[in-house]
């Protein structure tokens, strides 16, 4: 198996999986119970959000841990808005967010305009970027909450996320990016007040998730029970997963530049290999590089995966996949239906060797050169 989906999800590290080891094997304390045990476990999730933190490397902040990003997102959205509502500054009603965001976003998004919140989903440029005149003329006092993310998921463009922090602050309003394609693999933008990232990504652990939030910017609660996380996120902890994920951010961060510069050479071969007839979706130049998002003109890229099982891409998001619809991120830049349906997306980084990669690449484009003259 060659695995090319690395937005999807990323291989555990080993130097996870052995920091994870005594806490799925002996160490089983509640971190919340006063025992010595449950101590240990509390200090071992501390250090854990330290980790991560440092990794973030964002200041003014702290970081609560969350069940996944999607929790990240949904708190951070529901929670801002239900906050300044509270504060009955009734007038900001206003959420703005980017059509070529995660569904974690979108969905919410939509869900918040169902219980009366006013929302605006601005459309990208044909390269996939925000059009940052555009966001200015929709700005107003009215507005309490900007959502955009640092890196897109399907196609790997990215935003100019601390100018519209920026611009956010200037009319009052918080500001929320989804970093989780963009921690571990470039530097985060400074500048937003919440910010979401999960551990599977980092190659940490599944389950786990984090949202970074200024002082004084928190959300207020999503979950309600045992107060923990500062009050803010009830229910135990899973001290496995918080040092599985310090662990990953910890290795993430002493490994930045060396994954950086691996994936920028992984890209080039890639690019290289597949050889002419493809054209890469969203700009090449605001992009990370660990994602090729291409299409070729008559391809059928489901027909392309299930051609090729040994090797493991994708059509766009996972969850995009699996719903069989087309990409709202590529219907976002203008494709149409057939362009959408002949893109896939291959994702690689810091264990993707130049040699498989190479050879998928070679794979693909036969298997797509072998598909035109089959149709033909
Ligand atoms: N945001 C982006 C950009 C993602 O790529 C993903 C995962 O695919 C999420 C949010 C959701 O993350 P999680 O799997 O931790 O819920």
């Amino acid at each position: 198996m060659i695995y090319l989906d690395y937005q999807a999800t990323t291989p555990l590290a080993p130097e996870v999986a052995r920091a994870m080891q005594p806490w799925i094997e002996e160490k089983f304390a509640n971190p919340h119970s006063p025992s010595r045990w449950g101590n240990e476990a509390e200090a071992a999730i501390e250090v854990a959000r330290k980790q991560v933190e440092r990794a973030m490397g964002l200041k003014g902040g702290s970081v609560a841990f969350t069940g996944s990003a999607t929790e990240a997102l949904n708190w951070a959205l529901k929670g801002s808005v239900e906050k300044v509502a509270a504060k009955r500054t009734g007038a900001r009603n206003r959420l703005i967010t980017v059509a070529t965001e995660h569904a974690a976003v979108l969905d919410t998004a939509e869900w918040l305009a169902g219980q009366g919140v006013d929302l605006t989903v601005l459309p990208v440029k044909p390269d996939g970027r925000l059009d940052l005149h555009l966001l200015a003329r929709e700005l107003d006092d009215c507005v309490a909450l900007i959502a955009v993310m640092q890196v897109n998921n399907e196609i790997g463009v990215t935003q100019p996320i601390t100018e519209i922090a920026d611009m956010a602050h200037k009319v009052g309003a918080l500001m929320l990016c989804d970093a989780v394609q963009a921690f571990g693999r470039v530097e985060l933008c400074k500048g937003p007040d919440l910010v979401a990232v999960s551990a599977h990504k980092i190659h940490g652990p599944k389950g786990i998730g984090a949202l970074w939030m200024r002082k004084g910017s928190e959300p207020a609660s999503l979950l309600h029970g045992g107060a923990q996380e500062q009050g803010l996120r009830s229910g135990t902890q899973s001290p496995m997963l918080c040092v599985g994920f310090g662990a990953a951010a910890k290795l993430a961060e002493e490994r930045c530049t060396r994954d950086y510069d691996h994936v920028q050479k992984l890209w080039s071969a890639a690019v290289q290999a597949l050889g002419a007839g493809w054209t890469i979706n969203g700009s090449t130049f605001h992009r990370y590089k660990g994602n090729l998002n291409i299409r070729r003109e008559g391809l059928d890229g489901a027909r392309l995966i299930a051609d090729l099982r040994d090797i493991a891409f994708s059509l766009g998001s996972a969850c995009a996949s699996g719903s069989g619809r087309p990409s709202h991120v590529l219907r976002a830049l203008g494709l149409d239906y057939r362009e959408s349906r002949s893109s896939i997306r291959l994702g690689f980084g810091r264990y993707t060797t130049q040699h498989e990669l190479v050879d998928a690449c070679k794979r693909i484009a036969a298997h797509a050169v072998a598909q035109e003259k089959l149709d033909a």
